[in-house]
Order: structure tokens, then C-alpha cells, then sequence
């Protein structure tokens, strides 16, 4: 079998490429023959125009399938001398390809694997070798494959608009752009830049991407099209002239390629600490395929991704990709579907403080008006300029325009008086930690909101059935739990306490879903989930704190594990008087296995709270913050006798898995990927892990059980594993099956 395709020039190729013996080519030498995925339209100055559009989907993808059908069309316009160009373009409201179809790559074996890069890449390398100009109009998102087949292109045009998105996000996955992406991306943008978007796995905002040079020009959407068939028309055969050539002349060359590769590669070493296999692979690939020519560089490319495809990491992080899915899509089923489908079109916020103002503005930014209410005139003054700020940052990012974010402001209603709520479909309280006020608030809200008006209270630890009971339809109040800072974080924990109704548990569900949130729905108990695991393990790292091992050697020892940010500061980004609060809660609760560290007390006393008074468990008067050497007053014994750092991490984790186990016991959550979805959503944890009871089935159960018992036996008696790991081990069973579910 020939594979002429890959040793084909780039951009001259005569048509009749051979593909793959087993990529069947369908007849398509009629300019009206029916397709499934992409339609074919010629216009009258002959300019061929591909529209994909997948029936019985919102999205395009790229399967086998589709590629072959892309292929039937090239065959097509290789044989049709007539032609003056091609645009292809997307038929989907929001979407232009959103990439490669991941349930077929996850599920596939090596071999089809391996056949469905070398397709993709045959049919991508014929489609840049047309002797015709080919231009990409796109407009939604256009990421991954989506994005590589626009780079086959001669030139790329996008619409402005907030739902396209462009990039590569493949190093997100495990894997690295292999449908020519890590080939031909450097080759336009030059090396730094391509290394900066692969290796960043970024997916821009349309302006980003202009900013980047991924894209030529923006057009508006309306006229894309029209616009791109006249580029062909105005250009003729030579299609546009690159610029910048000399710029990618100077970085695309070895020397210049090697020095750079060895720099990346020390930050990413510092980034990642070694783990994520894909990003060092993509910088291998990409800044050697560099100054190869592209076959060469395409087969670096399908060698890396077959490799990758094997990881543990690429699964886990394809999992993940999947949790996200399925959270936009979930419900709960007892739900009166007609009842809950009511979305939400006003909202009102009370407490403007840290969450409200930043609840108000990201609400009022996905088009919800919004009244935000605080007890004073001063309160609420603070709350607006904080959402200010929030609009004036997404500005700056190119996240929304000046247009848009005055438009969002102007949808908040400030209030410091007391106002009628009958009109709000939702009501959600931000106001202080206190069980009294919260339950004063629902009282009175039970008299201010209309009869349908659902209650969300934003509690992090507090009991939802209790606040709720004190209000007159305590069926309508749900926790609508969302983590700080509300713009970055896209977990909700959706809340359903006792007298929850199902209708305003979907409706809360739904409403996070609405706002472009992820939700996990969670039984009421104490911290819910993700503050009830995550507890454990910061409470333990106060105790060894206070035990003697230094702030350094704990944090770095999970940032080594990777967790984004080492236990101690996350305790201080939290804030010394929150932590040792929901410390308190769940001592109460649970004081058996998680007696709150005296520090967290001693602190509290010293008016060490944290980042929000410069001194906490680091003092942030500079840049890089240091270690509080001032803490040693609080700690017992000198670390000599201590722990290594496999050991800190082992105690730190070990109690995450516990109580994570103990959460499916009590059923507060239904299956263990919402545990680890949660986990990894709402605190970072080391996704390419899989969340901890993804990392507990990859210890293996007696192994994990073991160790507890050993620092159980060793005086830490709260170490003592819970029933559901004990049987489990006992009976050899994982939380995932031990094939699939990725
Ligand atoms: P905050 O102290 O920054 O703000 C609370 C605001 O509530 C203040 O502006 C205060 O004036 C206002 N307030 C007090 N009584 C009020 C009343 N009767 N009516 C209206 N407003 C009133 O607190 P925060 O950090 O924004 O936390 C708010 C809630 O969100 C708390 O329940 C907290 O547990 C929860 N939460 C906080 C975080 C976090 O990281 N800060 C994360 C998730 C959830």
C-alpha cells in the first residue's frame, strides 16, 4: 500500500491521494449528490461551498464517518477544473466543528486508533494540497480537529461573536494535535506562539485568536460566507499573502527550535512537576516536526498520539472531558418535568459581599437582570465596584466587550432597602455564615417572594433543611452552593435538603446548567461534599503543622502529588476564620475523626487570617510569598523525627479517600464519578489522578487499607478506614469496572 498522501507536498498535490486500504471512497462526481454531514453547493463563480452540518445533533464532530464523507467532496473538487475555491463553513448556530468525536477515539483499539489519525491526516493534507484557494468561515466553536482542518486551509476568517471559540485543546486530553495541527500551526504563527497555544491547550475568544493570528480577519457572521467567496474571487488562485514570513524564518529552525524546546521544557518541569505526559510529548513533536518537512513532522505527530492514547493520564483526562458532558446535560429523575422546565429569567442576590458580587456578576453577564441587596448603602457600593472590576477584567482578557460588560452592569438593580421579590424566579441568599441571620432572612424572604419563587441560600457548611424550616414553603428552598471566585470556578453543588421538592431541585439543577455552571447534586450534610473531603485533608495538614513538619515541606509535597495549591495556603486563600469555622462545623458533626487543629484557633486569636491580612500561614508583603517563620510559637516538636514527603502526601490523601468513601456510604452523592468529578471541579484535584477514588482503585483497595490501618495502629485514630473501604477490599471490588469508563 502506498501512502502517498504523506510524503505530498503541502500545498501542491494533484488530486487522487491514496488513503488507507480501508478508508472506502464513495462515488462523488456529481455536484448534487447527497451527503450526510457535509453539504456541497457551488455558487455561481464557482467557488465550492462545504456546510457542515451532523443531522440530529446541535454539534459537528469529526468521526470516521465525516472525514471520509470531507474526503468524497475533495475527490469531487479535484475533478472539477471549473473551480475557482472552496469555503467551508458550518450550518450550526453555535458550533463550527467542535473536534474529534472523543467516545469514538476513547473506545477505539490501537489499530483503529492509528487508521483514524493516518485518515484524518491523509484527508487534511489533501485538502491543503488543492491547487484551488481554501478558506475556513467560521463561526462558533472551532476547536481541535475543528480547528486543524481550518489550518489545512489557505486563510481563516471568524465572526466576532462571544460562541466562537478557537483552539487546540488536545494537551487538556492527554493527547497532543495530530491531525496535522502540531505540524502545520507553527509552520503559520511561527514556534513560540504555536507552543504557547498546544502546550496551553488554549481555546481563544475570537478577538484572541485575531491577537494570536489563528485567524485573518473577524467578519461578522452574517456575511462570513459571502465574505470568504469574494476573498476567493479577489485573491484568485495565489490565495492570501502570509505575513510575518521572515519572523517564522527566524524561530522555525533547528537551533533556534532546540534552544527553545530546553527553556519550555524547564518551565513546564516547574508547571507540572513532571506529570502530564502529553505536554511534554506535543513540545518533543512540535519543535522537531518544525524544521522537517510536514510528513515527516505528520508521522512524529501519529507516533505521539498512539503512545499517549495508552496513558493512565489520557484516560483519566478523557473521563473527565466526559463528567463535564454529562453535567451539562443531567437531571434528577423524580422530578415533574413540566414543573421544574420553568428557566429562570430574573434573579435577585442578597449580601453583596465576596460572593454575592461576584453570584450578581455572573449571572447579570449571562443576560440574567439581577437585584443585588445588602443591609447599607456602603455594602452595596463595595458589591458594585467588585462586579465592576470583574467586567472591567473580562474586558481586558477580550472576554466581552466594552458594549457588552456596560450591558451587563446595567442589568444589576443595587438596593440597600428592603424590596418586593415577587417578580424574581430565584433568590439567592450570599449573606454572612450565621445560622440565626440565615434563618431571619428565609423568614422574611417566605414574605417577600411570589408563591413559585425558588430560595437558594449559598451556604458552605450550614444545614439547608435547617434554614429552611423556619420558613413558611420550606419545600422551596435548595442550596445552590458556588465556589470562590464564581467567575473562575464552574462547580455548583446543587443542594437538596429534606423538605426539597424535586421541581425546585431540578430548577436549581437546570438553572446552574442555564448560567454555563456544572452542577453535582448532594444530599444536606455537613460541609456537602466537596467541603466535607476536602476538610479532612486540611485539617491534617494544620496537624502536621503543628507537629513540627514546616510549611514548605507540606505544600510542596502535594503540589508535587498535584494539587494546584499546597493545603496550608489553600487555608489561607480561604481564609484562617472560614477554615477554622467549617473546621468547628464538622468537629461537631464528626469530632471523632476530625478534631480541628488548635492552630487554626491560635491564629484566629493573632489576626493571622490569612492573604486578606497579609499574614497567614505565608506573609504576602511581596511577590512570592514566604513561609510565616512566626508560626513556630504554635508548633510542639522539632520535624527531626518527621516524615518524608511520600508520607505527608500519603497521610494528606489517604483521609481525602476515607471520607470520599464515606460520602457514597451515606449516599450524599450517587455514584463515585460525582465524587471525583466534584473533587476535581471544585478543588483542583490532580485531574490527571482521576479523583480520589479513581487514585484509590489505581492503589489498589488492600494496599490503601493497609496503610490507614498501619496510622490507625500508629495513635491517629482517625485514620481508621470506613466500612464501605474495608468490604470492598475485603471483597476485591473497585469503585470504576476495570475496563471502560473513561
Ligand atoms: P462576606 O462577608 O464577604 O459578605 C457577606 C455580605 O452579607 C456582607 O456584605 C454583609 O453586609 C451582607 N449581609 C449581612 N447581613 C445581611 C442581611 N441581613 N441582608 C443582606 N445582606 C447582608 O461573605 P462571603 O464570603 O461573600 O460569603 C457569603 C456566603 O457564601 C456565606 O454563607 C459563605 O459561607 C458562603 N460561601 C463563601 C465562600 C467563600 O470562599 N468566601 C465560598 C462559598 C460559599
Amino acid at each position: 500500500m502506498k501512502t502517498a498522501a504523506l510524503a505530498a507536498p503541502e500545498r501542491r498535490v494533484k488530486p487522487g491521494i491514496d488513503l488507507p486500504a480501508d478508508a472506502p471512497l464513495r462515488s462523488a462526481s456529481a455536484p448534487e449528490a447527497v451527503f450526510r454531514f457535509v453539504h456541497r453547493r457551488v455558487t455561481e463563480d464557482q467557488v465550492c461551498i462545504l456546510t457542515f452540518d451532523r443531522p440530529d445533533s446541535s454539534a459537528n464532530v469529526f468521526d470516521r464517518a465525516t472525514i471520509e464523507e470531507l474526503n468524497d467532496h475533495l475527490e469531487f473538487i479535484a475533478g472539477a477544473p471549473e473551480l475557482k475555491g472552496v469555503v467551508l463553513t458550518s450550518a450550526k448556530p453555535s458550533i463550527f466543528i467542535a473536534g474529534a468525536d472523543l467516545h469514538a477515539l476513547a473506545g477505539a483499539s490501537a489499530v483503529d486508533l492509528a487508521s483514524l489519525i493516518e485518515l484524518g491526516q491523509n484527508v487534511f493534507s489533501r485538502l491543503a494540497g488543492l491547487p484551488v484557494p481554501t478558506v475556513a468561515a467560521i463561526h462558533g466553536a472551532c476547536v481541535g480537529g475543528g480547528y486543524e482542518v481550518c489550518l489545512a486551509c489557505n486563510a481563516r476568517f471568524a465572526s466576532p461573536d462571544r460562541a466562537t471559540k478557537i483552539g487546540l485543546p488536545e494537551t487538556q486530553l492527554g493527547i497532543l494535535p495530530a491531525w496535522g495541527g502540531s505540524t502545520r500551526l507553527p509552520r503559520l504563527i511561527g514556534l513560540p506562539r504555536a507552543l504557547d497555544v498546544i502546550l496551553g491547550g488554549k481555546t481563544l475568544t475570537a478577538q484572541q485568536a485575531l491577537n494570536y493570528r489563528l485567524v485573518d480577519e473577524l467578519v461578522p457572521r452574517e456575511r462570513l460566507v459571502e465574505f470568504a467567496c469574494r476573498q476567493i474571487s479577489a485573491h484568485g488562485s495565489k490565495g492570501r499573502r502570509r505575513r510575518h514570513a521572515w519572523k517564522r524564518w527566524l524561530t522555525n529552525n533547528r537551533l533556534v527550535a532546540a534552544a527553545l524546546s530546553l527553556r519550555v521544557e524547564s518551565q513546564l518541569l516547574q508547571k507540572t512537576r513532571g506529570h502530564y505526559p502529553a505536554v511534554f510529548k506535543a513540545l518533543e513533536v512540535v519543535s522537531r516536526g518544525v524544521s522537517r518537512p510536514v510528513a515527516g513532522s505528520l508521522a512524529l505527530e501519529r507516533e505521539a498520539i498512539l503512545e499517549l492514547a495508552q496513558t493512565e493520564e489520557c484516560h483519566n483526562l478523557i473521563r473527565i472531558f466526559f463528567l463535564q458532558e454529562h453535567a451539562k446535560k443531567r437531571s434528577c429523575r423524580s422530578a415533574n418535568a413540566t414543573a421544574a422546565a420553568k428557566p429562570i429569567a430574573r434573579a435577585a442576590v442578597i449580601g453583596a459581599g465576596a460572593m454575592g458580587a461576584g453570584i450578581a456578576h455572573w449571572l447579570s453577564s449571562r443576560g440574567l437582570p439581577v437585584i443585588l441587596r445588602d443591609i447599607s448603602a456602603e455594602q452595596v457600593a463595595k458589591g458594585m465596584a467588585a462586579v465592576s472590576q470583574l467586567y472591567h477584567d473580562g474586558v481586558k482578557r477580550h472576554l466581552l466587550t466594552r458594549i457588552e460588560a456596560r450591558a451587563g452592569l446595567d442589568r444589576i438593580f443595587p438596593s440597600a432597602a428592603e424590596v418586593p421579590l415577587h417578580n424574581a424566579d430565584l433568590v439567592i441568599e450570599a449573606a454572612v455564615e450565621k445560622m440565626e441571620l440565615k434563618k431571619k432572612i428565609f423568614e422574611r424572604l417566605g414574605e417577600l417572594a411570589g408563591p413559585d419563587t425558588v430560595l437558594a441560600t449559598n451556604t458552605s457548611a450550614l444545614s439547608v433543611s435547617e434554614i429552611a424550616a423556619n420558613t413558611r414553603s420550606p419545600e422551596r428552598v435548595v442550596g445552590i452552593h458556588f465556589f470562590n471566585p464564581v467567575h473562575r470556578m464552574q462547580l455548583v453543588e446543587v443542594v437538596v435538603g429534606r423538605q426539597t421538592s424535586p421541581e425546585v431541585a431540578e430548577r436549581a439543577l437546570r438553572f446552574a446548567q442555564q448560567i454555563g455552571k456544572l452542577p453535582v447534586v448532594v444530599k444536606d450534610s455537613p460541609g456537602f461534599l466537596v467541603n466535607r473531603i476536602l476538610m479532612p485533608y486540611l485539617i491534617e495538614a494544620g496537624h502536621l503543622f503543628e507537629a513540627g513538619a514546616s510549611t514548605g515541606d507540606i505544600d510542596e509535597a502535594m503540589l508535587d502529588f498535584g494539587m494546584p495549591m499546597g493545603p496550608l495556603r489553600l487555608i489561607d486563600e480561604v481564609g484562617v476564620d472560614v477554615a477554622h469555622h467549617v473546621a468547628g462545623e464538622l468537629e461537631a458533626r464528626f469530632s471523632d475523626r476530625m478534631p480541628s487543629p488548635r492552630v487554626l484557633a491560635q491564629m484566629l486569636k493573632a489576626g493571622l487570617l490569612g492573604r486578606k491580612t497579609e499574614r497567614g500561614f505565608y506573609l504576602y508583603h511581596t511577590k512570592n510569598p514566604e513561609p510565616n517563620s512566626g508560626l513556630s510559637l504554635f508548633q510542639e516538636k522539632d520535624w527531626a523525627e518527621g516524615f518524608g514527603r511520600e508520607e505527608l502526601q500519603r497521610r494528606l490523601v489517604l483521609l481525602m479517600i476515607n471520607e470520599a468513601a464515606r460520602c457514597l456510604e451515606e449516599e450524599i452523592v450517587a455514584e463515585p464519578s460525582d465524587v471525583d468529578f466534584a473533587m476535581i471541579m471544585g478543588t483542583g484535584f490532580a485531574p490527571f489522578r482521576g479523583g480520589p477514588l479513581r487514585y484509590a482503585d489505581s492503589q489498589g483497595g488492600a494496599s490503601v487499607i493497609g496503610e490507614m490501618k498501619r496510622l490507625a495502629d500508629s495513635g491517629a485514630g482517625y485514620f481508621e478506614p470506613c466500612a464501605l473501604l474495608q468490604t470492598m477490599a475485603t471483597e476485591g471490588k473497585k469503585f470504576y469496572p476495570e475496563k471502560g469508563d473513561r
